[in-house]
């Protein structure tokens, strides 16, 4: 059993008119066998909470903690929050021409699991999960990122949870640009990954579709960098009803 405990974090973002502060003090508990659902309006702040969660260097924490089973995680880097456990998706990964998903997913497994995996098996791990995602073998060949489509994009992201297996996915938007086929395929892997209920799940999303496929235990609305309401299933229920906007008026 593991916890991700988010403690009354602030977090600023470099921008071209100085420093400013985006999240005014988040707390949010989840643990392992728990999927939470993040959502709320455009601008709010939801990808701020991923990027501050990855590292990401634009992003800065100055106030508040990240603890992962008690451990602070918001001194570390990237590769050591991934070492700890958490996998961050990010709503706009980078292209690296030149190397290949394979290459990429072989390294991230290498480093996380301590010593590479024997070709042999990994390959086979690799082509099961891929079968899993209805993932085209020549996929793996691809250059990371570069050209990706909205969905491939998503089903990359669903494919390293898979095989990096870590104790809480972070998942921003994961839902966008995808049809309705690949929601589901994406959506059935998010759900494998969960089903043991030991990982916990923060799933990032802006609408209420992707969570008709993956219902969350818990729902929290983001609203001008702060938490405005939290609550179970129902919560997103009345969200695809009502919309934000009585947030956003409550706020104006
Ligand atoms: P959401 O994901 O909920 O749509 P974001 O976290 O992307 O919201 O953005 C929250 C606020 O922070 C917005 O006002 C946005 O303009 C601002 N912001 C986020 N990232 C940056 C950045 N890199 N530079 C400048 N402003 C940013
Ligand atoms: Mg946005
Ligand atoms: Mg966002």
């Amino acid at each position: 059993m593991s916890t991700l405990e988010i403690r009354d974090l602030h977090v600023t973002v470099d921008s071209s008119d100085g420093e400013r502060e985006i999240l005014h003090g988040i707390d949010l508990t989840v643990r392992s066998g728990e999927t939470h659902a993040i959502m709320g309006p455009n601008g709010s702040g939801k990808s701020t909470l991923a990027y501050a969660l990855a590292g990401h260097p634009k992003y800065h924490i100055t106030g508040g903690a990240v603890l992962l089973d008690g451990v602070d995680i918001t001194t570390m880097k990237v590769d050591e929050r991934a070492r700890a456990g958490l996998f961050l998706a990010m709503q706009y990964p980078v292209e690296v021409p030149g190397v290949s998903v394979s290459n990429f997913l072989r390294t991230a497994v290498t480093a996380l699991r301590g010593q590479a995996p024997k070709l042999r098996a990994w390959v086979t791990e690799m082509k099961e999960a891929m079968n899993r995602l209805q993932i085209d073998a020549s996929f793996a060949d691809r250059n990371l990122n570069e050209g990706f489509s909205g969905g491939e994009k998503r089903r990359h992201e669903i494919l390293q949870l898979e095989l990096l297996n870590p104790k809480f996915a972070v998942l921003d938007e994961t839902d966008s640009g995808l049809d309705i086929d690949a929601l589901k395929v994406v959506s059935e892997g998010i759900n494998r990954f969960r089903a043991d209920k030991e990982h916990g799940v923060l799933l990032i999303t802006h609408y209420t579709r992707i969570l008709r496929y993956v219902p969350p235990d818990h729902v929290h609305v983001v609203v001008d960098g702060r938490i405005a309401e939290e609550g179970g299933p129902e919560l997103a229920e009345r969200l695809e009803a009502e919309g934000y906007e009585r947030y956003v008026r409550a706020t104006a």
